[in-house]
């Protein structure tokens, strides 16, 4: 197994020296959490995520390397352009001149500013329609650290945060081992996991990537891409329920761990129609074109799971247009309807959604996961219970 891990590194990874050896050594005097942001810096294996894309991007930072052939020792800022009508792309960086894309900068200080945002290591910037994309090459386990502290609450009891670091590595892992991107390996934003550089990390984060470096959850001899999400309102979902595609390594599971607590775990809304209507307004394309004003709206399909599969909108006509909860839930506001387990109540001028829980429903509810650990489970058994269908296995 490490043998094929080690191959894969290589050719996904070509232009880095991968090697399996551990961590740098670090003092035995040390802080925990000094010693083990230490080791993590050191790794040996990286991700590639997209952090930024813009006509136009800034670059700065001390002591900056473009390409290994332009060198300074001082602190600079640069102001990159993309926008040239060559295929091939070309960066221009204003002072400097033209580039070949792709143009990597390092820095003598570790860190590299985008747009005043700092990240480690090393930064690609990618030429493409007319765009600079922007991307962190970071040490994996430093990625998952950061990830961790901005997926759950740093403080919460590290046997969660150890829970939630398998999962952010089995997740990022499988995705650069099945690429869907062609240019990076996940996006730095609720599309995959969240991201924000070295402004994200935290000292009991970094203990709880240090903690299970190296591990994933696998099923079916691969690793599995492990979805979270932050409160399943009482029972988990499958893939197909939520996506409408299959994807093996998961079952539903009840979750009775977060009754008590949480404002997630109900909600409710109303919302005025001329407010939806509005909303709508990303639909004129597929609505139909003597589609008047919103009328009514209604659930059309439900799974077993309660969540919502379809809505259908009418306006006083009979124009009507049946819509995926999914997206329904994404031109509302995903922070308004937390979910798509949820029913609808019809007034005159209003609908009002009632619903339970935040999130896709599929993999690890991390509130539950909160509650496993505040009762004394480990991260072991809370995989367990979330994922029953994967196993643990130590990748380097
Ligand atoms: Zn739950």
């Amino acid at each position: 197994m490490l043998h094929g891990w080690c191959a894969w590194l290589w050719i996904g990874f070509g232009f880095l020296q991968v090697s399996l050896s551990t961590a740098a050594p670090t003092s035995p005097k040390a802080p925990r959490a000094v010693k083990a942001a230490k080791a993590l810096t050191t790794d040996s294996q990286f991700i590639r995520v997209h952090v930024k894309r813009g006509k136009q991007v800034n670059i700065s930072g001390y002591g900056l390397n473009i390409d290994s052939r332009i060198r300074f020792n001082q602190y600079k800022k640069f102001k990159l352009r993309c926008d040239s009508e060559k295929k091939n792309g070309e960066i221009v960086i204003k002072s400097l001149g033209r580039f070949r894309s792709p143009l990597e900068f390092r820095s003598k200080s570790g860190f590299l500013f985008v747009s005043g945002k700092p990240y480690r290591k090393l930064l690609r910037v990618i030429a493409k329609k007319k765009k600079c994309i922007v991307v962190n090459i970071s040490p994996l386990e430093r990625y998952i650290a950061g990830v961790v502290a901005k997926e759950m609450h740093p403080a919460w009891p590290m046997e969660a945060l150890k829970a939630q670091a398998v999962a952010a590595r089995s997740y990022a892992i499988a995705n650069m081992k099945k690429p869907r991107y062609s240019d990076y390996d996940l996006v730095s934003t609720t599309m995959d996991q969240v991201y924000t550089g070295a402004t994200g990390e935290d000292s009991r984060t970094l203990l709880a990537a240090r903690a299970t470096r190296g591990l994933v959850l696998r099923e079916r001899r691969e690793v599995l891409r492990a979805y979270y999400h932050s409160h399943c309102g009482g029972r988990t979902d499958i893939p197909k329920n939520v996506w409408g595609r299959s994807e093996s390594g998961y079952i539903s599971v009840s979750c009775p761990f977060h009754k008590r607590h949480q404002p997630q775990s109900v909600w409710r809304h109303e919302l005025p129609k001329s407010f939806l209507q509005r909303k709508l307004k990303s639909l004129a394309s597929v609505l139909p074109q003597s589609f008047r004003e919103l009328a009514n709206l209604r659930v059309s399909k439900n799974f077993n799971s309660n969540r919502v599969v379809t809505v259908t909108m009418a306006d006083d006509r009979g124009n009507s247009l049946e819509l995926e909860a999914n997206h329904f839930r994404k031109i509302i506001g995903n922070g308004l309807l937390k979910s798509t387990k949820f029913h609808i109540i019809d007034r005159k001028d209003s609908i009002e959604f009632k619903g339970s829980g935040f999130g896709h429903g599929v993999g690890l509810c991390q509130y539950g996961s909160k509650e496993m650990a505040e009762r004394g489970k480990n991260f072991k058994s809370i995989l367990k219970h979330y994922y029953p269908l994967a196993s643990l296995r130590k990748l380097y």
